[in-house]
Parts: structure tokens; C-alpha cells; sequence
């Protein structure tokens, strides 16, 4: 087998999509699996289609899904540059071969010229005319024009393009990885323009000559290239080179299973569909992404993983390395996965349970500088040992702001269900002093002190643990009260209640 090299070839015409983090996943694995390469190169020939900031996103997003090329645009390499626009004067040679082999010719037509033709169709009731094998010998190329003419054209440096010219009456088929036998006849095809008159090859030209003198061995890339791939084919035959071997890959599906999953369904739907926030340079709007949103890179890329791609067996979770053992291009579904939002903070929330508490408080500590509180690691660690079951998201360990700071007010429909004036403040009085006599401040302690508590008093539960919960948090919900108080110290219990019954009465 042909050394393994594949590429993601991203045109920087905006942020990146998450089907587009999916194809460099797959290539990614594709590539670690079989100690290949994995190649960033960016197409970026339609100078019209350009958006400034573009390109330095994927960069980032890509690095920040751990997805990082090992050559290519910001890594470097034997085939450097790989900005298309960069390589702009290798391509031209490699349409003047397929001229001079006949599987090309210069197109004079204006856009005028073309326009015209088309409103003629139309008026036709021939809608969607195309340039093809057909048409051309009506048109104004080199195919009909005398060869004198073409000269005298060229030599004027009169407009041109260079189109493919499709034979005709041919069958192209090929064997995509994922689909088994593809087969488009050349009838349905259209004369393609290669070359364009800016100078400037197109997709199609780029994209085969790159693939080629970058020795890529596999095209894993989305199901929207499926149609050019007939194209591609021919054009590696027409070059008499080794075509790659093809695999496009299913689309992502809305929610709903109505359709692609676009750029625009995003926020839209109330989930992000980029990487990274995205601040659109022309009108500011902002699309919001995963990153900020607070997931975990990881769990972004196994949730991923599974869109579109299965194991074969029930496992979810895979670390990277069970991803590039099990990752194979045979168990790509043929079919369009639905993207699940609800699946996706699920993802979070295992990552998130299986992140070592140090860790977490690390992440959490920056959240709690920013709303001004300033405590130790060690006191956030417990913070997270308490908060960590409910949250799907660091921040949301920060629904305790209890935990650092005593209530100003409490919840005052608790209060008038719960808070007898007179009677409750001298119950929680007791345990307070209870408490207090505690040498032992643990949770187990707390709790076993309670129950004894109770039963000297002959009281249940509901007598005392709303009154103390509501005086310790402010509210009635949350993780037990007697939890929240082992996190908090006696001292700060004591505090609480006095103020509490203070305020309360
Ligand atoms: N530049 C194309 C894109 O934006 C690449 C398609 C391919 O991988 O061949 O998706």
C-alpha cells in the first residue's frame, strides 16, 4: 500500500463547521492509525469567497481539538507552500498539458456571451444550460475557432479560460470507500473551468494537481464533493497519474433529521455548530462556539467520533488512542447522522466526572476570581467535591455561590412555608449547639449527629433540615445541607444561623 498521506483542505471562506472538525478527525485518525500524514493545506483560489480571520481559526480550532496536522499551512513541510494562493504559478503549466493532450481547451466567451445564452435557454423552456461536450461547438473556444484566430487571441492577451473537455457518451466510475461502486456517466457532466481568467486555477485544477504532487493516498472528504469526484478521476487519467482512493463521508443532519446541518442552524437551535466563537469581521454578529460554551475539547471530539462512525460494539467513551485503534473507514455509515445537543452535554458531563478534582478546581478558580472570590485550592477541590455530580459544565459548579459566601436574603416563599416566627429560630438554635460541640466536622459526622439530634428531640426531618438548609444557602435546593456545612467549617455555620435567626426572627 501507498504510503498514507491525507489532507484537510479547508477554503477559508469562514469559520469552520463542525462536519468540518468531523472530516479532520477522520483524516486525523485515518492518518495516526496507519503512521501516515496528516496534511492542512488551504484553498484559497476564490479570492472572492476570502474572509479575513479564516484561516487563522481553523489553525486554532483545529489545535484546540488536539487535532493538529503534521504538516502544512503553520506546520511547514517537504511540500510547502500550502496556500493555494501561494503556489499560484505551478498550476498553469498543468492545464497548457491537458491542452496540448486534448483533454482541455481555451474558452473566449464573455460573461455577456454567457449570460445571453442562458436567458436564451430559459426563454427556451431549457433551463439550466450547461457548457458541455454538446455546447461547446457552438461556443466561442478553441475547439471551433481556426487556430489562427486562437493565436492571434492569445498573443492580444485577450480574455480566456480553460475548460475540461469532457468526452462524451463515457462511463466514469469509481470505488468510494464508503459507498462501494460510484458510476456517473459523462453525459450528465459539464465542460468544467480549470483555469480561470484571473490567473487563478480553480477548485477542481488546484485541487488534483495539489492531491498529486502532494502524494496523497486517500481523499476522506464531505458527501457536497461527491459530484466533482467524477471529474477529479478524469482528470488524474487525463494526467496519467495514480488517482487516491476516495471516501466521502455522510452529511451531519439537523436535530430533527430535516436536512444538512448548516452554518446558519446553529445558535439558531440553541446549540453552537463552530469550534470556537466566531466574530464575523463584516457585521460583527457572533456565532458562538464550543470552546466558550465550556466544553471539553475531548469530549467535542469523541461526541464527534460518534457522528457518523461506529464502533461496533456499545462503547462511548474512547481516549485518543482508543479512537486510532478502532477508527476504520469501513464503519462510516452510509447514511446522514443526526446531530444530538442533548448527546453532546451528556459527553461533557463524563468528561467532566472523570477530570481529577484538582483539576477541575484549577479551571473553576478563574471563575470564581472573576465575581471577586478569593479562596484556596484545597477549598475549592471540596467546592468541586460537593458540586462536580450536578454540573455538566465547570461554570455551573458556580450555581453554589453558597459555598463562599453566607445568604443576604433568603427565598421568601421558604420562608413563609417553612420559618415559624419564634418557634423555628429556637429549634435551630439547639442544633446549632449541637453542632458546635462537634469535634469531628465531617459530612459522615455532621449527619450522625443529626439523626441522634432529632431523635433526642422527638423530631422528624422535616422539622429541622429546611430550616437549616434555607439559613445555610438561602434557598430550599441544592446538595444537603449537612454537606454544605462539612465544605463550609463550623465557624461559618455558626455565622450563618446567628444571622439567619438575626434576620428572620
Ligand atoms: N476546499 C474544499 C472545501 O472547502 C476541499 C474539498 C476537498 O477536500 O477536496 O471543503
Amino acid at each position: 500500500m501507498r504510503k498514507v498521506r491525507v489532507r484537510f483542505a479547508p477554503s477559508p471562506t469562514g469559520p469552520l463547521h463542525m462536519g468540518g472538525v468531523r472530516t479532520a478527525l477522520y483524516n486525523y485518525l485515518f492518518a495516526k492509525k496507519h503512521g501516515g500524514d496528516f496534511l492542512l493545506r488551504i484553498e484559497d483560489t476564490d479570492q472572492g469567497r476570502f474572509v479575513p480571520g479564516a484561516e487563522q481559526y481553523i489553525i486554532e480550532a483545529l489545535k484546540w481539538c488536539g487535532i493538529e496536522p503534521n504538516e502544512g499551512v503553520g506546520y511547514g513541510g517537504d511540500c510547502a507552500p500550502y496556500r493555494q494562493s501561494e503556489r499560484k504559478p505551478m498550476y498553469k503549466p498543468y492545464a497548457e498539458k491537458l491542452i496540448a493532450a486534448g483533454w482541455a481547451y481555451y474558452a473566449f466567451d464573455t460573461s455577456e456571451d454567457l449570460d445571453n445564452i442562458r436567458k436564451q435557454a430559459e426563454l427556451a423552456k431549457m433551463p439550466n444550460w450547461q457548457y458541455n461536450s454538446i455546447s461547446r461547438m457552438t461556443m466561442k473556444n478553441s475547439l471551433t475557432l481556426p487556430v489562427d484566430e486562437v493565436e492571434k487571441r492569445l498573443a492580444a492577451g485577450d480574455p480566456y479560460v480553460i475548460r475540461f473537455k469532457m468526452p462524451r457518451n463515457e462511463e466514469v466510475r469509481f470505488q468510494d470507500l464508503i459507498r462501494g461502486w460510484v458510476v456517473f456517466s459523462t453525459n450528465e457532466l459539464d465542460d468544467k473551468v480549470l483555469f480561470k481568467s484571473d490567473g487563478m486555477p480553480t477548485y477542481h485544477l488546484a485541487n488534483v494537481v495539489d492531491d498529486m504532487t502532494m502524494n496523497i493516498s486517500h481523499v476522506i472528504r464531505g458527501e457536497e464533493w461527491l459530484p466533482s469526484a467524477p471529474l477529479h478521476v478524469l482528470l488524474y487519467k487525463a494526467f496519467e497519474w495514480e488517482a487516491p482512493l476516495f471516501a466521502h463521508l455522510p452529511l451531519i443532519l439537523k436535530p430533527d433529521g430535516n436536512g444538512k446541518l448548516s452554518k446558519r442552524d446553529g445558535d439558531r437551535l440553541g446549540f453552537p455548530v463552530f469550534p470556537l466563537e466566531w466574530k464575523d469581521p463584516e457585521t460583527g454578529a457572533i456565532s458562538s462556539g464550543y470552546r466558550e460554551k465550556g466544553y471539553f475539547p475531548k469530549a467535542f471530539i469523541n461526541m464527534l467520533l460518534l457522528l457518523g462512525w461506529a464502533p461496533g460494539n456499545n462503547q462511548e467513551i474512547f481516549t485518543e488512542q482508543e479512537m486510532i485503534d478502532a477508527f476504520t473507514i469501513e464503519r462510516i455509515g452510509k447514511s446522514g447522522s443526526k446531530f444530538d445537543p442533548d448527546k453532546t452535554r451528556w459527553f461533557n458531563q463524563q468528561y467532566l466526572r472523570a477530570t481529577p478534582h484538582h483539576e477541575l478546581a484549577q479551571m473553576l478558580q478563574p471563575l470564581l476570581k472573576e465575581k471577586g472570590i478569593d479562596v484556596s485550592l484545597e477549598y475549592t477541590e471540596n467546592v468541586v467535591g460537593l458540586m462536580m455530580e450536578r454540573a455538566v459544565f465547570v461554570e455551573d459548579m458556580l450555581e453554589g455561590m453558597y459555598l463562599f459566601q453566607g445568604p443576604t436574603e433568603f427565598d421568601a416563599e421558604a420562608v413563609s412555608k417553612k420559618w415559624k416566627v419564634g418557634e423555628s429560630a429556637v429549634i435551630i438554635q439547639k442544633w446549632a449547639d449541637a453542632m458546635n460541640a462537634l469535634e469531628d466536622f465531617s459530612f459522615e459526622s455532621i449527619d450522625h449527629r443529626f439523626k441522634e439530634f432529632l431523635q433526642e428531640e422527638n423530631l422528624g426531618m422535616g422539622a429541622v433540615m429546611p430550616l437549616f438548609r434555607l439559613l445555610l444557602t438561602g434557598t430550599l435546593t441544592g446538595p444537603a445541607a449537612a454537606q454544605v456545612a462539612s465544605v463550609i467549617g463550623k465557624e461559618e455555620v455558626m455565622k450563618r444561623v446567628a444571622f439567619g435567626i438575626e434576620k428572620l426572627g
